[in-house]
């Protein structure tokens, strides 16, 4: 049965652990700061709602064609984003129980079995992969620490109990269900820390410390971020058991790092399809205030537009050669192209702070001092602002002030910089991106152009 958004906000009462600010929420649906957050993901249900057994969602579908990969990722534009972690986790434990298959056959059918699990009763789930890690430079057997690394502590007949933390795991106290995956491969010795499950948010021995980007003060001054935030959730897994039945890995180090490749493609690939659209967004952002402003037909003005138009246009580029060259599994799904999405990935997330510089060198400085909306409506200053805020004929105040709202919203103020800092850490961060386009690339093909050029063979070089 699929939910609706009242069932939604509802089925959140179920005894989590939510942490807020040093304080439990016990009431995770009536808490201020999560309202926009559950409020967005329960007009989600609400859309997508159809009543009747064996109805689901679109997020369930499995692309079987390029085509249906793009129509998703259209349709993805517009889901929340616990939606979209949810289309994207379970898409990639798909891809990873394809190729365990062979030779795990029983955590792929566990997978599938999860996978209609949550389809059936309509769940959302978060990908919890990125582990505390302590000292960067050690694994997880030599950390101080064991526990730095999620592992299992203890293996019963019925399952196992894990300990740990996941950390920045987005949305995770407004979900179900957390799928937890291992952050990199282990090595052999490395067995405990090679764990995949997933376990319910509401599990006994979850507790989930929150921050948020969600505006503490007058909605109207964050035109954006009021309506579109989630938090991040800082998720201790405190000896939690898991049933046989959910758990995906259990010691398997040589499938370790299966589970974030997987991930990292559906996830890049989501994230190339934002990247292009928030592309457009700063072009359009950066256009409709040039003209407010009267530059629009300044030579630099125009140069660094269409420096953001290549800009959005290549990002979209890459998505669309991710499509377009995509592969198809045994089973007969459908995956992006590794090379093309990550590329995309990288390049949209590499240059977004450049497009964002070129934002704010066009806007000026009334980004982050343009006076808010109760300012403009004072019955005493309020006339100052209305007459120096406008530029011109056909731009009052109101209308440049709220442009001027919007970009320090989404580019420069707190949710702007979660942007800046997500662009480049979320996927797995820029190196890893780097990582999976050389491994990907043909890099035999480019060293036969460059012989050619110089008239080697490569027979000369010993
Ligand atoms: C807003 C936000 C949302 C996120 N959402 C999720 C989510 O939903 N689920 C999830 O699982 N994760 C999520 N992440 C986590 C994200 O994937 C990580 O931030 C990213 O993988 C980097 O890990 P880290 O933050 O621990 O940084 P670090 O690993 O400390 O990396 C910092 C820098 O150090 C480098 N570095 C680290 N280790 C080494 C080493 N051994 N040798 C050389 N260089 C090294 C890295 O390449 C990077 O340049 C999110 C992150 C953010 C910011």
């Amino acid at each position: 049965m699929m939910m609706t958004g009242k069932q939604y906000l509802d089925s959140l009462d179920d005894g989590r652990q939510i942490y807020l600010d040093g304080q439990r929420v016990d009431d995770v649906a009536a808490e201020p700061l999560f309202e926009a957050a559950t409020r967005w993901v329960a007009s989600g249900y609400d859309a997508t709602h159809r009543p009747g057994d064996g109805e689901a969602g679109p997020y369930y579908d499995i692309p079987g064609s390029p085509q249906d990969l793009r129509e998703q990722l259209e349709l993805l534009l517009g889901w929340d984003m616990v939606t979209v972690t949810t289309a994207q986790g379970l898409l990639a434990l798909l891809t990873a129980a394809a190729r365990m298959r062979g030779t795990h056959p029983g955590y792929a059918r566990r997978i599938e079995d999860y996978f209609e699990y949550c389809k059936s009763r309509d769940l959302r789930c978060v990908q919890a992969i990125t582990d505390a890690k302590g000292n960067r430079k050690l694994p997880p057997s030599k950390q101080d620490d064991p526990d730095l690394y999620t592992r299992i502590v203890e293996r019963r007949p019925d399952g196992i109990v894990v300990r740990g933390a996941k950390l920045h795991i987005s949305a995770a106290a407004i979900c179900h269900e957390l799928v937890v995956m291992p952050t990199k491969m282990m090595k052999p010795g490395e067995e405990d820390w090679a764990v995949a499950c997933a376990i319910p948010v509401g599990a006994p021995g979850v507790k989930i410390v929150n921050t948020t980007y969600a505006p503490r003060a007058e909605e109207e001054h964050f035109p954006y971020s009021s309506r579109y935030n989630m938090p991040e959730g800082f998720v201790v897994l405190d000896d939690v058991f898991v049933p046989n039945e959910r758990v995906f890995l259990c010691g398997e180090t040589e499938y370790s790092a299966t589970f974030a490749h997987s991930l990292g493609l559906w996830e890049r690939l989501g994230g190339s399809a934002h990247l292009a659209e928030g592309g457009d967004l700063l072009v359009g952002l950066a256009q409709l205030i040039a003209e407010a402003n009267g530059l629009e037909r300044v030579a630099h003005i125009k140069d660094k537009i269409a420096e953001m138009i290549i800009y959005a246009t290549l990002t979209r580029a890459g998505l669309e050669a991710a499509i377009a060259n995509a592969k198809t599994t045994p089973e007969g799904w459908v995956y992006p192209d590794e090379l093309f999405t990550n590329a995309a990935k990288h390049y949209g997330a590499a240059e977004f702070n450049l497009m964002v510089r070129h934002l704010h060198d066009i806007a000026g400085g009334a980004v982050l001092t343009a006076p808010s909306m109760n300012d403009l409506r004072s019955s005493e200053v309020g006339p100052f602002v209305e007459k120096y805020m406008r530029t011109m004929d056909g731009v009052p105040a109101e209308y440049r002030m709220r442009l001027f709202h919007a970009i320090r919203d989404i580019t420069a103020d707190a949710y702007g910089g979660w942007q800046l800092v997500t662009m480049i850490q979320s996927g797995g961060g820029l190196y890893a991106q780097r990582l999976v386009v050389a491994k990907h690339y043909d890099m035999d093909r480019a060293k036969r152009l460059g012989l050619a050029a110089a008239g080697l063979t490569g027979e000369e070089a010993g």
